[in-house]
């Protein structure tokens, strides 16, 4: 399985257009050891011909760009063959919208997540110009499904969601939400080798039978928006604990550090990286302690083989 990071960072990128934390502003000025990154989003593949993403951020259209086997081989054409969708959280479902030019799209997301999106929100019908314009594939938190190929039928990738302690996005606060099934995780696995990959990005509580799955992956990306509990408060930007947001920091006793020490997964990668995160900083001592816990950081470009 082919794996390429579009995106690494989370919601608002590094830096964010509204920040001058000490990471957004150093970051700007050249005086950080640190590489601005765009929204998370991943892409995927068994053949390195049919092509999945992992979230659709609103920083899509440089992302594709970036990447020469995501663009079109013909006059109208995407390598694209399916988006699946983490949460109905902005910065993971905004970039559909910026695919809405008439091409058939496949979005897999759970009910909630796509009901929240459809539903009451005149914008979504941009990607509704025509039949068969967007076709949604219902993910059903703990049923392993086949992710389709147009072209070959079987993509030779299937796809095991599993639902997280989350929360409902931000613009649903004080709105009935669409179902519970807010936000999920993907195992990925390649049927021909055996191969898999453990997505969760967005995770406010790590269960038991979380860590047994994880032990099974051969690559891990996990939750690295933010560093401490209350990160936001101690960069001024925001009075919100790590919890408030459903994300577990990675440090402290109850961090995601400690929590994932006995995974036996051998390739570990933090990613939906916060703006203020200190991790982001190449030459710091947070960055120090999650290497020498075999963790890597996502970066834009990345690319991994299994
Ligand atoms: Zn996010
Ligand atoms: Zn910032």
């Amino acid at each position: 399985m082919w794996i390429r990071v579009l995106g690494s960072a989370a919601g608002g990128g590094f830096p964010q257009w509204n920040c001058g934390c000490t990471n957004c502003a150093g970051v700007r000025a050249g005086t950080l050891r640190a590489t601005p990154r765009t929204q998370e989003c991943i892409a995927l593949s068994a053949d390195g011909k049919s092509w999945f993403l992992l979230n659709a951020s609103p920083d899509i259209r440089v992302q594709l760009e970036s990447f020469p086997p995501l663009q079109p081989q013909r006059t109208r054409h995407t390598p694209i063959e399916g988006i699946l969708l983490t949460s109905g959280d902005l910065d993971h479902c905004l970039g559909l919208l910026s695919l809405r030019e008439s091409q058939p799209l496949v979005v897999y997301a759970t009910q909630t997540v796509r009901a929240g999106f459809v539903e009451e929100n005149a914008f979504a019908r941009t990607l509704q110009r025509f039949d068969g314009h967007t076709t949604w594939h219902r993910l059903e938190p703990g049923r392993v499904q086949a992710l389709h190929s147009s072209q070959r039928g079987n993509s030779g990738l299937t796809v095991l969601p599993l639902l997280v302690e989350g929360k409902p996005p931000l613009h649903f606060l004080g709105f009935p939400t669409p179902g519970e099934e807010h936000t999920i995780g993907f195992i990925v696995s390649e049927s021909s080798s055996g191969k898999s990959l453990a997505y969760f990005s967005s995770v406010a509580k790590i269960t038991e039978r979380l860590c047994a799955l994880l032990d099974e992956v051969d690559l891990l990306f996990f939750d690295g928006t933010f560093w401490s509990e209350d990160e936001l408060i101690q960069a001024g930007v925001d009075r919100k604990r790590s919890w408030e947001l459903a994300h577990l920091p990675i440090s402290g006793v109850n961090g995601s550090l400690r929590a994932l020490e006995r995974v036996r997964c051998p390739a570990r990668v933090y990613i939906h990286v916060n703006n203020t995160n200190p991790i982001l900083r190449d030459d710091s001592p947070e960055r120090q302690i999650v290497t020498q816990a075999a963790w890597q950081v996502a970066v834009d470009g990345m690319e991994f083989r299994i």
